[in-house]
């Protein structure tokens, strides 16, 4: 037992160190995108603008359970914004049925407002999707998707607003 909880404590030290290294080099590459002015803000700052929902994802790359979110299903005609920020993420003329209870595009708006990342957590080598002003976590960026692009970018719903086109 006493190992274990050993084992715990360290496996909870080790996640919290590839937390704040990803947070800093998230930070860095948001800096260098000249063209959209950063939104930094303390986690204290994230927690009292956001629900407890939108924190574990978009702040701390968690992830909602598949065919539960808001979007994954929705078919009217819009832009998808990012849940925190506001800055416009995705189209629906590019959102696909992909099978895997996410929301799904094969393309975002535009060249600069969404970014990308490494992620090598859970044991996996992924292309992580965050929003490119605040750096809240979006989803993952997969090589499956549907032509033209051949990429499938898997979001949460927790992390999109939609406004409806009139
Ligand atoms: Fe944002």
């Amino acid at each position: 037992m006493k190992q274990f909880i050993l084992f715990m404590m360290l496996a909870s030290t080790l996640g919290a160190c590839a937390q704040s290294n990803k947070e800093s080099s998230k930070k860095n590459a948001i800096t260098e995108n000249g063209s959209i002015t950063p939104i930094q803000l303390s986690p204290e700052e994230w927690k009292a603008k956001l629900t407890s929902e939108e924190y574990y994802v978009l702040r701390e790359q968690g992830t909602e359970r598949a065919f539960t979110g808001k979007y994954w299903d929705n078919k009217e005609k819009g832009t998808y914004l990012c849940a925190a920020c506001q800055l416009p993420l995705f189209q629906s003329k590019t959102k696909f049925k992909s099978g895997s209870g996410w929301p799904s595009f094969y393309e975002p708006i535009n060249d600069t407002n969404v970014a990308t990342e490494k992620d090598t957590s859970l044991g996996m080598v992924r292309t992580e999707v965050h929003c490119a002003r605040c750096g809240g976590h979006l989803g993952h960026v997969f090589l499956d998707g549907p032509k033209p692009t051949g990429l499938r970018y898997c979001i949460n719903s927790v992390s999109l607003s939609f406004e409806k086109e009139e």
